[in-house]
């Protein structure tokens, strides 16, 4: 027996292990120190456009500061991807404030730029005009982004750019994470490239980023005492973890290139399976890191799959169930059109991992191969 595949497994490349060894040595064992400095100077010069970058202890704390930062309050209404991981939700509810979400479009399985429309019109008719957007570029994929901030700017509404899952991804040759007032990344274990646990907030404003770095070390004021003028949290990246980042940044490209390389062969390899529809970039300017190999199933349920993968000790997810479907978000307002409902019933995420050998792919492919022929059949009688 093999051991297991895993969906999306961390991937140390060389550097890791001396970076926090130079870190012990030096015993910067705490959440200040030269290598969260050094990691921040890395992003900021992977992702270019003039942007400035603190690193957190979460993409979902990075998310917290963000609409903290653009103001969100108590009562206010913040309009957000339904499609997509719970942790882009969560913080509107730690600031008292209300999400309304809004569906994907078939493109690019993200936030539909018409819906966003809709939603932000029928709030504005109603009183409301949402404090901030967040949009998601889920799996990797570029989300409609120009559109998107061409639409937020008409109405004056600021935008939360979830790349969580999107370092390494771009649009016009333009890093996603670049293009919204925030950008956020996470360096969870299962994400493109990890620092065990972290995140890191984006912006080409730097007062903002200031802001961010002050609320995330406890709102300490500049006195030579502990003053605290305003409420603040405890939100920092260790410099451990920030050492590992450093390493990770080293290989990044390649990271992406062993993922694109995953889900090509994919592709190829179960053409010949009308069944069977992968989720490409939806035009030629975007460029996704993808992260996941996902695919949307026509006729054969998601489930038998994942379920039948798991046998050969294989492991495969749905998508993301959307936000509006989850119990704790029910009672808050959607504007959809059912595809995010299609694709959670038929999407499903394959292994994806940049560690993967060619024998584990070659073994998920054979093993799928069998499935689908047998599931086509069925499901044609
Ligand atoms: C992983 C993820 C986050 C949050 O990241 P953490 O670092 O785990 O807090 C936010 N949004 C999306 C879409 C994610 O996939």
């Amino acid at each position: 027996m093999f051991d297991k595949i895993w969906l999306s497994s961390p991937h140390m490349g060389d550097e890791e292990f001396s970076f926090v060894k130079n870190a012990f040595d030096a015993n910067w064992i705490a959440p200040t120190g030269p290598d969260i400095i050094g990691f921040e100077k890395d992003l900021e010069s992977y992702l270019e456009n003039g942007v400035h970058v603190t690193t957190v202890s979460s993409g979902t704390a990075a998310i917290h500061l963000a609409l903290l930062i653009l103001g969100v309050k108590d009562g206010d209404e913040v309009i957000c991807q339904s499609l997509t991981f719970v942790a882009t939700a969560n913080p509107i509810l730690y600031l008292g404030a209300k999400p309304v979400f809004v569906d994907s479009e078939k493109d690019t399985f993200n936030m539909s730029p018409e819906l966003l429309e809709r939603a932000i019109l029928d709030r504005i008719s109603k009183g409301i005009k949402p404090k901030a957007i967040i949009v998601v570029h889920l799996y990797g994929n570029p989300a409609k982004i120009v559109e998107i901030m061409e639409i937020a700017r008409r109405y004056d509404i600021l935008v939360v750019e979830d790349a969580a899952e999107a370092l390494g991804s771009s649009y016009k040759n333009q890093a996603l994470g670049t293009f919204g007032d925030f950008g956020v990344l996470s360096f969870n274990g299962n994400k493109i490239i990890t620092t065990s646990g972290g995140g890191a907030l984006i912006s080409k404003n730097k007062e903002w980023i200031d802001k961010a770095y002050f609320y995330a070390t406890q709102a300490r004021d500049n006195e030579h005492y502990y003053q605290h003028s305003e409420m603040g949290y405890n939100y920092r990246m260790s410099n451990i973890c920030a050492a590992i980042g450093r390493g990770q940044m080293t290989v990044l490209n390649k990271r992406v290139a062993q993922r694109r390389a995953n889900f090509y062969f994919y592709k190829e390899k179960l053409k010949e399976f009308k069944s069977f529809h992968f989720i490409e970039e939806s035009d030629r300017n975007s460029f996704s890191n993808h992260w996941l190999s996902v695919a949307v199933l026509n006729g054969i349920d998601p489930n038998i799959i994942r379920l039948k993968l798991q046998e050969v000790n294989i492991e495969s997810r749905f998508f993301w169930k959307p936000m509006h479907l989850q119990p704790l978000f029910e009672k808050y307002d959607f504007y959809g059109d059912g595809t995010s409902e299609y694709l959670f019933e038929r999407g499903i995420c394959l292994p994806s991992g940049s560690s993967l050998t060619q024998t584990q792919k070659n073994f998920l492919v054979q093993n799928l191969k069998g499935i689908l022929k047998e599931e086509e059949v069925n499901s044609i009688t």
